[in-house]
């Protein structure tokens, strides 16, 4: 679907996360000189469920990184349980989706660029670049969204008992995804508006251990690292607005919705894909940003619509109606189902 070679210009690439390596390498998979500018230093850990959706596997496939993702090992899930204050409703997934940590994630891509050709720099270099993918993530919130929302996500890892299913507990306009990694680990993320937080002086043990539920799940895990914070978190998308010419961006830099769904990572890799060939192909902007809606505006707009409802009181009452594998399936772009 992706990838014929071409004689494309110099691609510069902005941030290295999971959009920007894949949009590296898909430039380099169609001929261009790649430029892959990244400010941080790679491996780490990142605020993130760590939840892949299991249409990963052949965009990962059609960049040549099938291989090295199944070789990190990623834990399988199965189920998906949903808990809606004390009302849980369960479903199989229609295919096993991936659990694997950023850490590992990340790094595998970025590897995988580099080694396809792209070149690794802290700063954007002095030569001209023909086009640019920005792929440096969320925008940061300006000060009157961050007034308005304040939302603050977390994240550590666990061991102990695994479990074979992703779960999320919805209480109080927070949400906590407990699921596995590799290597034996758990993963416990969560979005907890400020408010709430500052209850617990932004101690999410004790946010934890205040939802019966999930004080219950949790109680015969460790946790294995510090919690890590992220915040405040803007939702945001740019499928309305017109990029510059020769400027495509992608993964959170073009759209980031509410991640319950977990198809952050999955939209990441597509949009950066699809990016790093439009530039190495020197395609409208405009072409490019219309490709990125039919393949991902319906699942977001049903995302942000379930996520409207699911932190409510009314969701209690709702959830038993729920179409669990149905719901799955709505929120994820159609080019992959
Ligand atoms: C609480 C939470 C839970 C989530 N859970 C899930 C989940 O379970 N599953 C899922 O699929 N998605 C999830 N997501 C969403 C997922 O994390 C994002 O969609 C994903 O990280 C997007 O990848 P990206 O490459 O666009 O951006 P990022 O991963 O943010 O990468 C951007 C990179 O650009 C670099 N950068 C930024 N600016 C510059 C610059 N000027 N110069 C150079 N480098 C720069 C940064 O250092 C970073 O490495 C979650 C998000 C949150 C907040």
């Amino acid at each position: 679907m992706f990838f014929t070679s071409t004689d494309g210009g110099r691609v510069r690439v902005i941030g290295a996360g999971p959009a920007g390596s894949a949009a590296a390498i898909a430039a380099r998979l169609d001929g261009a000189a790649v430029e892959l500018v990244e400010k941080s230093r790679l491996p780490r850990h990142k605020v993130c469920g760590e939840f892949l959706s299991p249409e990963i596997a052949p965009v990962l496939d059609r960049l040549g990184m099938l291989h090295e993702f199944l070789q990190a090992r990623p834990a399988r899930i199965r189920r998906m349980l949903l808990h809606f204050g004390r009302r849980a409703k369960s479903s199989g997934l229609p295919e096993p989706a991936f659990g694997l940590s950023r850490y590992r994630f990340d790094d595998l891509l970025y590897r995988g660029a580099l080694a396809a050709g792209a070149e690794p720099r802290r700063e954007p270099g002095p030569e001209p670049a023909a086009a640019t993918v920005l792929a440096g993530g969320r925008c940061a919130a300006d000060a009157a969204t961050a007034r308005a929302s304040r939302l603050f996500g977390f994240k550590a890892h666990f061991t102990g008992p695994r479990s074979d299913a992703v779960e999320l507990y919805f209480f109080s306009g927070a949400y906590v995804g407990i699921a596995p990694v590799e290597e034996g680990f758990t993963n416990v993320c969560g979005l907890a508006p400020q408010r709430l937080l500052e209850r617990f002086d932004f101690d999410v043990d004790g946010l934890l251990a205040s939802h019966p539920p999930l004080a219950e799940r949790t109680r015969p895990l460790s946790r294995a690292m510090p919690w890590l914070y992220v915040g405040p978190l803007v939702f945001r998308n740019r499928f309305g607005a017109r990029p510059p010419e020769a400027t495509y961006p992608a993964g959170d830099a073009l759209s980031f919705v509410d991640p319950f769904t977990g198809s952050g990572l999955l939209s990441a890799v597509m949009t950066g894909a699809l990016a790093g060939c439009s530039a190495a192909r020197g395609s409208s902007s405009s072409a490019f940003i219309f490709e990125c809606n039919l393949l991902l505006g319906r699942a977001f707009s049903i995302s942000t619509a379930f996520r409207d409802v699911a932190g409510t009181k009314l969701a209690e009452y709702v959830a038993p109606l729920l179409p669990g594998r149905f719901l799955y399936r709505l929120t994820r772009p159609p080019a992959a189902r």
